[in-house]
Formats: C-alpha cells, sequence, structure tokens
C-alpha cells in the first residue's frame, strides 16, 4: 500500500466520523490507517518515544487519561506543570536537610571515634550545598560504617546488657573502688578454692596425683589465687588429671570383677548340671548376690571381696558335690550289676523249678512232665492210669469274704489233705489258681472214683480255720482213664468235662464213667 492510498483513506475515515481537517484530526486518522496497513511512521511513534522518558507516576496518568497525541500529551503535561508548587518542595528539602543534620549532632555525641568523625564532615557538608554525587558518596561512608562495626567486645565483660553500657561501667568501676581500698570479701574466694579442692579429690581412685595436691595446697593456703593470671589452666589441667585417674581405677576394678564374674558363672553353671542337690545351696547364693543391690554407691572392694569367697566356697563345694556324686554312682552301677545278676539266677530257678510255691506240690510244668512219663509208660509197656481233676467249689466266695490270704491258706490245706489221700506212687499237683490233678498209676476210673471221694469226704469234713473262723469248703471232681480213651490229650479232656458235669450237678462230688 502506498502512502498515498493511506492518506486518501485517513481523509475519508475524517469525512465519516465527520471531523474537520485539522492537522491534528488528519495527523490521529493517518496513524491509524498507517497502523492497519501495518506501515510504521516515525512521527506516529513519537508519543511512545515521549511517554517512555516520564517517571512512573506519570506513565500511570497518560494511561489513565488515553492520551493518543502530540498535541494531548502537551496538554498534559501544560496542566501537571501549573499544578506543582516550587516552594513545597524547597520547605521539604530544607526540613529534611535540618533533621539530618540533628541526627549527625547525635552520632557526633556518641562515644565511637569513627561515628564521631563521619558526622563531623557530613553536617559540614551539608551546610555546603552539596552535588547529589557528594551525597551519594557519604551515603555509601555511612553504609561502610555499620557494616564493618562490631561491639562483641563487650562480650569480654561477662553478663553485659549491651543496651546499658552506663551501668556496666558503673558497676565495673564499683568492684575495682572495692579492691582498691580492700573491702573486697576473700572469704568468698576460701570457699571456693576448699569447694575446688574437695572436687579434685578423685572419689573412685584410692591415689590422687602430687599436682593436685601441690594445687590444693596452694589454694588452701592462698584462695586469692584464683584471682590470678593463668590459673584457669592449672585448674582444667588438674580437672582432667582427676577424671584419667578415676577412669583408671574403674578401668581395673571391672576388669577384676569379670574375673570372679567369669570363675562364679562356671562354677554355677558346673553345680546345676552336676547335682540337682544344689538348688538349696544356689539359693542362698542368689540371697548374698541380691543383696549387693542394697550398695547403691560403688563399694567395688567390698563386693570383690564378698563375691571371691562365694567363687571359692562353690568350688569347694563342687567338689565335694563331684566327688561324692562319684562315688555313689560307683556303688549305684554295682548294685545294679548284682540286682541284674540275681535276677538272672532268680529266672534261672524258676525254669529249674518243679514245685508250686504256696502248695509245695509239683506245678504245672512237673505236671507236664509226669503226664508225658505215664503216656510213654502207657504206650510202652500198657500200663494204665487215671487222671483226677479237683476244682475247688465256689472258691471266689471263700476270696470275697474271707480275703485272699484266708483262700491262700485253705489252697494249702487242701493240697496236704491231698498228699495226705494219695499213694506214694502216685502224683499231685497244682493245674493252675484253686484246680489240682492227681495222676494215679496202674488205676482205673473206678480206683481213681474211688480216691477221689476219700479226698471229697474228707475236704467236707475238714476244719478250715483262718483267724479264728471256720471256712466251709467243698471241691468237686471229674475222673477219667486212658485206657478208655485215645490219646493223653483226650484223656485229660474227659477228666475235665466230667469236673464240668459235678460243678453242673450240684457240686461237691465225683463223676466218672462206669
Ligand atoms: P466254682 O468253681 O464252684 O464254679 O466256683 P469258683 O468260685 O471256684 O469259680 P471260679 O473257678 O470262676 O473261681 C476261681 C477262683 O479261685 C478265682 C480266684 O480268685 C481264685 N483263685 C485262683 N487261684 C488262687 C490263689 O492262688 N489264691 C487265692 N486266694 N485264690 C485263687
Ligand atoms: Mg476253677
Ligand atoms: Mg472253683
Amino acid at each position: 500500500m502506498t502512502i498515498q492510498s493511506i492518506i486518501r483513506k485517513a481523509i475519508k475515515r475524517l469525512e465519516l466520523e465527520g471531523k474537520l481537517l485539522t492537522p491534528d484530526f488528519y495527523a490521529e486518522a493517518f496513524c491509524k490507517e498507517a497502523l492497519k496497513a501495518g506501515i510504521k511512521s516515525e512521527d506516529c511513534s513519537k508519543i511512545e518515544a515521549f511517554k517512555k522518558t516520564l517517571n512512573k507516576e506519570f506513565q500511570k496518568d497518560l494511561k489513565q487519561y488515553n492520551i493518543k497525541t502530540t498535541s494531548e500529551l502537551i496538554r498534559f503535561l501544560i496542566s501537571k506543570l501549573n499544578r506543582t508548587n516550587p516552594s513545597h518542595c524547597a520547605a521539604i528539602l530544607e526540613a529534611q536537610t535540618a533533621l539530618s543534620k540533628k541526627i549527625l549532632n547525635a552520632i557526633e555525641a556518641l562515644h565511637n571515634q569513627q561515628a564521631t568523625e563521619l558526622a563531623k564532615q557530613n553536617i559540614k557538608l551539608l551546610s555546603e550545598e552539596p552535588s547529589v554525587a557528594e551525597i551519594e558518596q557519604f551515603k555509601q561512608l555511612w553504609i561502610n560504617f555499620v557494616e564493618s562495626y562490631d561491639d562483641t567486645f563487650l562480650k569480654s565483660l561477662g553478663d553485659v546488657d549491651n543496651s546499658n553500657l552506663k551501668k556496666n561501667i558503673e558497676s565495673i568501676n564499683a568492684i575495682s573502688k572495692e579492691i582498691e581500698n580492700n573491702d573486697f570479701d576473700t572469704t568468698k574466694l576460701g570457699h571456693i578454692a576448699s569447694l575446688l579442692i574437695s572436687s579434685l579429690v578423685p572419689s573412685i581412685a584410692a591415689k590422687t596425683s602430687n599436682e593436685i595436691i601441690n594445687l590444693s595446697q596452694k589454694l588452701k593456703k592462698e584462695p586469692q589465687l584464683l584471682d590470678s593470671d593463668g590459673i584457669e589452666k592449672t585448674i582444667k589441667k588438674a580437672i582432667a588429671l582427676r577424671i584419667a585417674l578415676d577412669k583408671e581405677s574403674v578401668k581395673e576394678m571391672i576388669a577384676s570383677l569379670d574375673g570372679v564374674l567369669d570363675k562364679l558363672s562356671s562354677r554355677l553353671i558346673e553345680m546345676i548340671e552336676s547335682s540337682d542337690s544344689s538348688n538349696k545351696e544356689i539359693k542362698v547364693i542368689k540371697k548374698d548376690l541380691e543383696s549387693y543391690t542394697e550398695y547403691n554407691g560403688v563399694n567395688f572392694k567390698k563386693a570383690h571381696t564378698k563375691l571371691l569367697t562365694i567363687a571359692v566356697s562353690l568350688e569347694k563345694h563342687t567338689k565335694s558335690l563331684s566327688h561324692d556324686l562319684k562315688v555313689h554312682s560307683d556303688e549305684v552301677a554295682m548294685l545294679d550289676k548284682k540286682v541284674k545278676k540275681l535276677e538272672e539266677e532268680l529266672q534261672k530257678a524258676k525254669e529249674a523249678s518243679k514245685e508250686d510255691f504256696l502248695t509245695k506240690l509239683y506245678n504245672k510244668r512237673a505236671l507236664d512232665e509226669q503226664m508225658e512219663i505215664k503216656e510213654s509208660e502207657y504206650t510202652r509197656y500198657g500200663h494204665n492210669y487215671s487222671v483226677v481233676m479237683f476244682d475247688l467249689d465256689h472258691f471266689k466266695n471263700v476270696n470275697d469274704t474271707y480275703g485272699h490270704a484266708a483262700g491262700d491258706a485253705v489252697l494249702s490245706a487242701f493240697a496236704k489233705i491231698l498228699k495226705q489221700e494219695v499213694r506214694t506212687v502216685d502224683i499231685v499237683g497244682r493245674f493252675g489258681g484253686e484246680e489240682f490233678m492227681a495222676l494215679l498209676g496202674e488205676t482205673d476210673s473206678k480206683g481213681g472214683f474211688i480216691f477221689a471221694e476219700k479226698v471229697r469226704k474228707h475236704v467236707q469234713k475238714a476244719r478250715f480255720m483262718y483267724k479264728g473262723e471256720r471256712i466251709a469248703v467243698t471241691v468237686s471232681c471229674g475222673v477219667s482213664e486212658r485206657k478208655l480213651n485215645t490219646s493223653l490229650k483226650s484223656t485229660i479232656n474227659e477228666a475235665d468235662e466230667n469236673l464240668y458235669k459235678a460243678k453242673e450237678t450240684g457240686r461237691n462230688k465225683v463223676v466218672y464213667k462206669k
């Protein structure tokens, strides 16, 4: 787009907006059209260039009044100028200079040489209508002063109040006056010295060092030494020495206690493992050890001695205990051996025995043997024999009524009757419990019956006495004969069956096959 066409459009715009073709209106319309056409004109950006040179407050106002043209800007500036009051500015400047001078006077009166010097020069400068650069230079000098100012030296006076130096100085003056007039209370130092001396004595170690003794003696004589130079270093050294002495002592004591306790614990373990009768002793020791908690203070020496005594007595005790145990265990082993031997012998004797222990008749094993003999005599030589089985009637009642011992006595008495009635060649034995058997050689069942009847009657008549009481006893019998049977076994079975019949048919009788 050419400049001519922009000019034409600007004129048309003025016509449309009904504005006169004045230079200002034209310039405004031209700039709008040029902006639209994207052409930058130096004349149109003049205002922006001016705006940038104004202070922030003015720039804000320009935005607020929507100032776009040069003439508007000029009008704005004229009105601002008209409104400013030069006499007001001069008055403020004067007041500020006077205030600065007063502040500087105050600083001059303070007790800081550097600040006083700087304040003096600054007052002089203010009276000579300084340039901005000169004022700036002083501003920097004050900044440097504040940054380098350091009053930590006051701390060397101890607990001082920084804000009240006068008071501090007054109290220091008072003390120095007291010292000058010899009014200072040296008894206070004496008291502190004696406290210090007692705190330097080791509380655990038995000995102290020469260095500590020397210092203590010196302070005792001359407590004022506490106020002298270099004493702090000496006291610190003595304190370190005292701590080292105590530490060493504790170390030694702990090491020796450790040894004793190791010994004690190993003895205790041995005792517990070797005997359970030591329970009582352990209880005593435990009680003893418990009483040590009562020593809240550290009485190591006493604890050491006591623990050692316990350890020694435990050692003795353990020795005698293990000796006893060894002797006893040898004895026990010997007795055990003997018992085993006796048991074996008893077993052998039992196996060899043919006698029933209660009745002294043949036992079951012997009866078996005798039956075999009788059987072989029968098969070889045809020697007949008969078997009689006896079973006491209601024998359970005897036991229940009079007791087992009474039952035993009845069994022995019955055995005697059997022995009395039997021929010497015949065999009688206890078959088991309250059952008995008779083997009668060269006898048939009739002969067996006669024998059994004799026994039965004898029993019925007999007076079985136990502890002054008479016990009524009867017996049932079953008889059989070998010849009438096919084997020993069937012969015995038949005698058994007959006995059963006797029981069934009323007891106290003998049954046999006629
Ligand atoms: P019955 O034979 O008339 O039918 O009656 P019972 O009471 O004798 O019956 P049973 O054969 O059942 O009981 C036998 C009892 O004999 C049982 C047991 O207590 C007793 N007896 C067995 N052996 C002995 C012994 O050695 N001593 C004693 N005191 N009693 C025994
Ligand atoms: Mg029976
Ligand atoms: Mg019976």
